[in-house]
């Protein structure tokens, strides 16, 4: 089979390879897009079927684009899809879909990088790493697979009408476990969460989503090396036209929040005791953030209305102040433990020396590899908070495109 030649192979087809494309198309660099299922896929069939986008429509998309959508309502998943497919016609790149990028090595004479896919091999120059932030799901093995237990993950929960009858227990309370959870509980199931540390900011204040908040207080351009805390999961949803997350009311409505989900033997679950504080760290997060808001509206004189209400918490629920530490999760009726327990990375295809770690993680700096030659798109932090969604990974493959420009530049020089 002949090879084909082009200045950079992109590897994935979703919102980061779409925007890598885009800026190689615009500097005119040769490219091909290599996506092993069908282009923004995981926003297809890669999550459950109510999920819509956790940010406004006005915010949620790529510069140049924006969605049919009303600009302040939250964008259905299968939308977000067809936004990105239609986009990447717009921008005329070249994209491959069911080509499963096998390996990369880099080619014997050190010039470039030989791709091979299940439709054929590429050569190219550069390689950018687009495959994202959320390839492998991770599920702790506190449950032994044999327990009798149906055990998932969140990336295969679709509705509760497919799990099967009884209770569920929720891993998890990021945004994907606090949205499926609320979804179960809304179903009339018997919902058990279990709570770790988390931030769970107000969904409008004053008047402004948070994701304008975020932006106007530079939150998405937190770096992770300057944080002083260790980032905590964000628990917020555009579900339902988008409401703050508030476990209190979550379980004043009949959701029993537990701590963190520790061990399991003899068909008992053992809870930490840490579900108290992760509920009040992430009221002190919240409040934070209200007077952080409060404090911008005042320094530059924003005419946004007050809103002293949004300061008040509710009392803690008994399900705080006598938690659960054990349960038998038979005798409790629950059929089902999903685990909303985030995802690793998987990049055994790239095959370059110094490109991953011992632990196979990227070896970067804001996406431009350790080792020549090689790009990464879509990593959480890339360069900042915003770099795995969709507002912040255009940006960062805009800054890798202009890498590779400027790599370009410096090899045509002749002395
Ligand atoms: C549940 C959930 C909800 C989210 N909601 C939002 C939101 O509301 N707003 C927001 O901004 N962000 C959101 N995100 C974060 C982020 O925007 C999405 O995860 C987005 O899909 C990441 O895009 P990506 O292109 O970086 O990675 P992906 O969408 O995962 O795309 C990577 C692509 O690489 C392909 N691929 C992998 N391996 C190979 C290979 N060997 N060969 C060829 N192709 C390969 C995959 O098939 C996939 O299509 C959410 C994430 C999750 C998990």
């Amino acid at each position: 089979m002949s090879v084909e030649k082009v200045d950079v192979v992109v590897v994935g087809g979703g919102q980061s390879g779409i925007a890598a494309s885009e800026h190689l198309t615009t500097k005119g660099m040769s490219h091909v897009v290599l996506e092993k299922d069908r282009l923004a896929e995981r926003w297809r069939t890669g999550r459950w079927d109510s999920l819509v986008t956790n940010g406004p429509a006005w915010h949620d998309r790529f510069p140049s684009k924006g969605h049919a959508a009303h600009q302040d309502s939250f964008v259905p998943k299968d939308q977000v899809a067809d936004y990105f497919a239609s986009y990447a016609d717009t921008h005329g790149g070249d994209f491959r879909e069911g080509t499963k990028v096998l390996s990369v090595t880099r080619l014997n004479d050190g010039r470039g990088f030989l791709t091979r896919t299940t439709a054929g091999d590429f050569e190219s120059t550069y390689v950018i790493a687009a495959t994202g932030a959320f390839q492998v799901a991770t599920m702790p093995q506190v449950v032994p697979a044999d327990s009798g237990i149906n055990q998932i993950h969140s990336e295969e929960y679709r509705n509760p009408r497919d799990l099967p009858a009884g209770g569920v227990l929720v891993v998890g309370s990021g945004s994907s476990g606090v949205q499926i959870a609320e979804e179960l509980l809304d179903a009339g199931r018997e919902v058990y969460l279990a709570v770790g540390p988390h931030d769970r900011p107000p969904r409008r204040y004053r008047d402004r989503d948070i994701i304008w908040w975020m932006g106007a207080l530079h939150r998405w351009d937190d770096a992770l090396y300057a944080l002083d805390d260790k980032p905590v999961a964000m628990a917020m949803s555009g579900a339902k036209g988008g409401l703050t997350v508030d476990f209190r009311e979550l379980c004043n409505r009949g959701m029993q929040l537990v701590g963190r989900a520790e061990s399991f033997a003899d068909g008992v679950m053992q809870f930490g005791d840490d579900l108290a504080k992760n509920i009040h760290d992430g009221d002190a997060r919240y409040l934070e953030l209200l007077r952080e808001a409060d404090e911008y509206v005042a320094t530059n004189n924003i005419d946004l209305p007050a809103e002293p209400e949004a300061h008040l918490i509710a009392e803690d629920p008994t399900c705080l102040t006598e938690p659960i530490r054990s349960l038998q999760l038979a005798e409790a009726g629950i059929s089902t433990i999903i685990w909303a327990t985030g995802f690793a990375r998987n990049y055994d295809w790239l095959q370059v020396e110094g490109a991953v770690d011992e632990n196979g993680n990227p070896r970067h700096h804001r996406g431009i590899g350790t080792a020549h030659g090689v790009y990464f798109v879509g990593l959480p932090w890339q360069s900042r908070r915003a770099s795995s969604f969709i507002y912040g990974c255009w940006h960062d493959a805009k800054f890798v495109v202009d890498a590779i420009e400027s790599k370009q530049f410096y090899h045509a020089y002749k002395s």
